[in-house]
Parts: structure tokens; sequence; C-alpha cells
């Protein structure tokens, strides 16, 4: 056909094209590390208590039907899901400098956040008037860490930005290259946009440390940059939200220029399919026409995409955050997901270490969240793979939710065959 002549083939997403062949593969025992989805401690996925229970009082209210959302979502949800993330104290809300969006889940929050700056964001261009336009040659700068969850990469390519890294992972000492991270934020132009994950990194599990981040984020300040925190796993790292979102919350005392926040539910909920997120932009001072303004345009952009967004994740999200036994009960869930994980993250290292495996292996227990930088190399991956029927990322990455009493001693034991 002419009209579709010059459509290629790609390649299967490398991340499910791992989960494929992992799936395909028939031996036992198996374990997937691959997936980013929380598992039982018999690798089941797992539904929060304090979802089940929302779930049914969001289907038992009179009101309960299946009517549109409006475009920028469900109030009750992105008002306390900005809560979550800033605490209700912060003075973002006294002052009202804040604007919110229900999105599809984080990438959607991500998407929407492209399509936002990539129209309107002018920070790399030096004078600006009402009529300037941004043209693709003067798109700011966007920079995501080296490495970090493959999509940003592509969300924010697709929407036309320049998408560069900054260094953040030393793979010889397994921690973070700080001095490299500090010194790319001094060398991007000015007005730059930085990608920063508020807490359990993803790919590596590596955060920076309290201190680290104060400077990091005095240094963006310093070169007026944009800071967009994705926050994919609040509550779900530590099983403390509050501790979770040190960082953000930081970042917004400190920094004087407009903030992105992406957030998800995905994770800290186990409502993975059900799509729930938000968009906040946060202003430096109280501007309302402009904070109405950038309302309005997101509106538009959401209009465009999804018309308005999904409504029923919304509304069991929206019941947990308004009833405090539910917010009780689902801090215990927080708990139960980020305790069974760094369980699993200790007994890991344990194993590794009581079989004297090569190398060492501290570095499983100081990261943080879903994700383990292991350090395993591609050959290493390959025989897991082969040999073990054990399937992780390429890039070595675990993902620790699918370690379980009854495999964790298999998987150290692969691992020690596969490196010596
Ligand atoms: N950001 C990061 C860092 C993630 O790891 C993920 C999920 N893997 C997301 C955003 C978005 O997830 P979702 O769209 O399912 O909320």
């Amino acid at each position: 056909t002419p009209a579709f002549a010059n459509i290629k083939q790609l390649p299967p997403d490398p991340l499910f094209g791992i989960s494929a062949r992992s799936k395909a593969d028939k031996r036992s025992p198996k374990v997937d590390l691959v997936l980013g989805a929380y598992r039982d401690n018999e690798g089941k996925p797992w539904i929060l208590p304090s979802v089940k229970v929302a779930e049914e009082l969001v289907k038992a209210d009179p009101s309960y039907n299946h009517e549109y959302l409006a475009i920028d979502g469900f109030k009750t949800l992105t008002v306390a899901a900005s809560k979550v993330a800033l605490g209700a104290e912060s003075s973002v809300f006294s002052e009202n400098r804040i604007v919110s969006s229900q999105t599809l889940s984080g990438t959607g929050a991500l998407h929407l956040a492209g399509v936002f700056l990539s129209k309107f964001y002018t920070g790399n261009i030096s004078s600006v008037n009402a009529d300037t336009t941004i043209s693709s040659e003067n798109r700011s700068k966007f920079y995501v860490s080296k490495p970090t969850w493959a999509n940003h990469i592509q969300i924010f390519d697709s929407q036309g930005f320049d998408v560069k890294t900054y260094r953040y992972w030393n793979d010889a000492s397994k921690t973070l290259d700080f001095e490299g991270y500090l010194e790319d934020i001094n060398n991007a132009p000015s007005g730059s946009i930085f990608l920063l994950h508020s807490c359990a990194h993803n790919p590596t599990g590596l955060d920076p440390t309290p201190e680290q981040w104060i400077e990091i984020l005095n240094t963006i300040k310093s070169k007026k940059h944009l800071a967009i925190f994705d926050t994919a796993y609040q509550g779900f790292a530590s099983g403390d939200l509050t501790k979770d979102a040190w960082a953000l919350r930081k970042g917004v005392e400190i920094l004087d220029t407009p903030i992105v926040i992406c957030q998800s539910f995905a994770k800290n909920t186990g409502m993975y399919g059900e799509r729930v997120g938000a968009l906040h932009v946060v202003l430096p001072e109280t501007n309302e026409p402009l904070l109405s303004a950038i309302a309005s345009q997101l509106k538009k952009i959401t209009r465009s995409e999804l018309s308005n967004p999904p409504a029923y994740g919304a509304k069991i999200v929206a019941q947990i955050l308004s009833s405090p036994e539910l917010s009780e009960q689902w801090n215990k869930d927080l708990v139960t997901m980020s305790g069974r994980i760094n369980k699993m993250r200790a007994l890991l290292r344990e194993n590794l270490e009581k079989l004297n495996t090569p190398g060492t292996w501290n570095h499983i227990t100081d990261q943080i969240g879903m994700f383990s930088f292991t350090g395993l190399k591609k050959e290493h991956v390959e025989r897991l793979a082969e040999k073990h029927a054990i399937y992780l990322v390429g890039s070595g990455r675990i993902s620790v939710a699918g370690l379980n009493e009854n495999n964790v001693e298999y998987v150290a034991k692969a691992i020690d065959e596969t490196i010596r």
C-alpha cells in the first residue's frame, strides 16, 4: 500500500520483550525479576486491603455511576493527591500557588508535562515577551539521569525535546557520581529542564543523601533550571509517605522557579492498570491569573487527547485519601509492601555473602524501592536466563518484588554460579 509504504517494523519494547520470553519459559523453578509490579510472598499480585474496602465503599455509594469526570479530573482526588505529595500544611496551599490536573497515571502526567513545557516553557530563551513562540531550535535542553526509566527518554523526545543525560550512577563504585551530577547541572544552559526522581530512583534504587539533595537543589536554583519531580514511589520506598516526599518538599522550599510534579498512584496503591495520577504545577509566588491560564492550557491539551481522565481508580484513591481510617490502613499497606521488599534485599545480600560470591553486595540493601541495580553484566544476565530461567533486564536491574522466601536462595546460588 503506497500510503503506508514507509512504516518500519520496530523491535518489541525491550522490557516487555524480556517479559514475553520469561512468560514463554515453562521451566521450573523460573523467576521473573523484570516487571516493576509488587508481588506477595507467593509471587502473586496483591490487592491492598485499603483498596479493597475503598472499592466497596465507592460502589455502595447511592450516587455511584459511570458519568464523565471534568476535563481536569476528579477534584477530590487531585486536591488530596497534591496534599499527599506536598504535605497539607505546605504554604503552596495557603498561598494558592498550585494547579493540578488528573492524568493517565505517572506516564500521562509526564506526557502532559512534556506537551505543556514544549509549548510554553521559555527557559533557555534570553529575552521573552508575550509573543515569543517556541520553535524546535530554541526549545529548552532537557536532562535525565544516566541511566533513567527508559520511557522518560521517549516521552520527552516525542515532544521534540533534545533529551540529554546528567551523570548519576558510577558503575565502578556502585554509588552516586555526585561530582559529575553537579558538574552537569552547572554546565547545562541556564533555564534547562532537569527531570528528578523524588525517591527510589528507577532503575538504580540509589537516591542522593539529604545533604547531597540540598546541594543538587541549590545548584539547580543557581542555574535557574526547571525541575520536574517524577513521584512514582511515594510511600512504597520506605513505607513512610512523609519520608519519601522529603526531596520533593525540599525542592519546593529551595527552588524559586516553577516546579512540575508528575505523580503516580500505580505502585503505592497497587492499582497499576487503573491509571490514577496527577500533574501539579507549583509557582514560586502567588499569581492567580497565571495559575488560571496554566489550568486553561492544561485542560485544552487534555481535552484534545483524552477528553477526560478515567474515573474508577480516581474514586477509589479519593476514597482512601478522604477517610482517616482508610488512610491509616493504606499507611499499613505501604509498610507491608516496603517491608517485604526490604526483607528480600536483606535475604539476597545475606545469601550472596554466605556463598562468598565474588564482589561486594552492600549496595543491594543500601538501595531503596522496587529496583536494585545489581552490577551484573549483560553476559551474566544472559546466562541467568538461559541456564537458570531467571529473567532480569540487560542492565542488571532486578525488580526486588519478584523475590520471595521460596526463590531468593535459588536466585543467590544462580548469581553465584554465574559470576564465578
Ligand atoms: N516514573 C517512573 C520512574 C516509573 O518507574 C514509572 C513506572 N514504571 C512511572 C513513572 C509511571 O508509571 P505509571 O504510568 O504506571 O504510573
